[in-house]
């Protein structure tokens, strides 16, 4: 990467992977400057992880498509390891620096990253510019009339659907403008097997956007075996496709997978307005339940070994790839905080730890949604019945043979409580929580 003496502005690469549509992108290759585009291992957050997480293997995949277009163009990009905050202070001894570019993210660490290096760089004088990308509505564009924001998701998704107008959509056309990006040198990128990961081959399906597949969306997206999803998550999550373009190519397909789309962003602007749900209940009575918290269970639940076929079939595909079907997502989530009454907070770190898609507001969310305790929840009495889901979902045991080979042998775990029992518990110990 250059390193002269002229000045450059910097693309700050983070939950937005591509070189298309990109909105902040597209505004620093405009600024009239070279563009240095620059990718940091955060070591905040890459800390936490562990050696062999699939995630890093999508994102280097991710990191070396970009890296691989851009040298074609005769750039490269950058990509350091360190907290933000020290890259950009070695940033600023290697490049003079014009400006810095970014999208915005909503997520309670990221606004205090960001802010905490808008800081910095203005003490030196180079000012930052953030963009919204990785949603249509951000923070207070979709509000009630009196300003503040929607906590139930029916109303907030009639406010956004009137206010979408899918002939204004902008389009940010950032890939062809790659000859604006900084003449590389060598050795300026650096890969992610650095940081010490071991970066397993990891199998992400490309997003399934055509007309054909989504237009029985509602009528196939509740059955495990049919793969009737779009297999969007973990590309909206890493941002290798703009919500823009989503909604451009699926516009009046299926409604109901428009909705799907507006659950993202209700339950991003509720933790941008809420940052307190990452640690607590939205209803703080619910912090109240005297949960069972029992480790056995627990472990039962995570390897997929409770005796309930649906449950054990979920937990197995979430450990095996990373992916589970979202009716299957809310019969696991449900079964955990109801049937053996483990606090949501469990189950959220231990989806986290897997999903390929892992996204916080929407895992935070929707596990809230499960255990009663979030805005728009579940009443807590609604307590999935395992058996029926699995008969009313998965009829013909497709998906439960796929996932559970031993399923019908001997072999197979015997039901870890009784559904009756344990509903009964459920309902009493949620009762005397919050009402305490
Ligand atoms: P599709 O059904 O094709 O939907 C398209 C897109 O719409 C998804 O990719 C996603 O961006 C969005 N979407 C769909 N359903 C929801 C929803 N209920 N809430 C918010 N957005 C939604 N989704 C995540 O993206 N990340 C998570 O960490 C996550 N954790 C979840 C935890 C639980 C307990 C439950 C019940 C659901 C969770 N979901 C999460 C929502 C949903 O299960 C996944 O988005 C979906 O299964 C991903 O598959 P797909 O891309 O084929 O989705």
């Amino acid at each position: 990467m250059q390193t002269t003496g002229d000045e450059i502005v910097l693309f700050w690469f983070r939950r937005d992977l591509r070189l298309e549509d990109n909105a902040g992108l597209w505004h620093a290759l405009t600024s009239g400057y070279k563009v240095v585009p620059v990718f940091i291992y955060d070591s905040n957050i890459l800390g936490k992880l562990e050696p062999e997480d699939a995630r890093i293997s999508f994102l280097r995949d991710i990191l070396d498509g970009i890296n691989k277009t851009l040298k074609k163009a005769g750039s490269s990009l950058l990509t350091i390891s360190g907290t933000p905050v020290t890259v950009f202070k070695s940033l600023g001894n290697r490049f003079k620096i014009k400006s810095l570019y970014f999208n915005r993210d909503y997520e309670p660490y990221a606004i205090e990253r960001d802010s905490a290096i808008t800081d910095y760089l203005k003490e030196l004088g180079i000012p930052c510019f953030s963009f919204k990308d990785q949603v249509i509505f951000e923070k207070d564009e979709v509000v009630k009339s009196d300003g503040k924001p929607y906590t139930v998701f029916t109303p907030y998704s009639r406010r956004w659907i009137s206010l979408f107008k899918n002939d204004q959509i902008k389009s940010f056309p950032s890939e062809t403008l790659l000859k604006n990006f900084a003449p590389s040198g060598s050795g300026s990128y650096f890969h992610i097997s650095d940081p010490g990961f071991i970066c397993p081959p990891v199998n992400v399906k490309p997003p399934h956007l055509e007309k054909e597949h989504l237009a029985d969306y509602d009528k196939t997206r509740d059955f495990p075996s049919s793969e009737g999803g779009s297999y969007l998550g973990p590309h909206l999550r890493f941002g290798t496709i703009s919500i823009r373009d989503v909604l451009r190519k699926t516009h009046m397909v299926n409604r109901v997978f428009t909705n799907e789309l507006i659950w993202r962003e209700f339950f991003m602007q509720i933790l941008f307005h809420y940052p307190y749900l990452v640690e607590k209940s939205f209803r703080p009575e619910y912090d109240k339940i005297e949960w069972l918290n029992n480790e056995e269970y627990f472990d039962k639940w995570r390897t997929g070994t409770t005796g309930f076929p649906l449950v054990d079939a979920g937990m197995r595909e979430l450990n095996e790839t990373g992916y589970m079907h979202n009716r299957v997502r809310m019969v696991v989530a449900s079964f955990l905080t109801k049937h053996l009454l483990t606090d949501w907070r469990w189950g959220e770190a231990w989806f986290a730890s897997k999903l390929l898609d892992y996204e916080l507001s929407s895992n935070n969310g929707n596990w809230q949604w499960a255990a009663g305790s979030g805005c728009d929840a579940a009443p807590y009495f609604r307590i999935f019945n395992p058996e029926t889901q699995q008969q009313k979902f998965d009829p013909g045991l497709i998906y439960v043979r796929k996932w559970i080979p031993e399923y019908g042998t001997s072999s197979y775990s015997k039901p870890l409580v009784d559904h009756k029992y344990a509903r009964e518990r459920a309902l009493s110990r949620y009762k005397s929580g919050i009402n305490n």
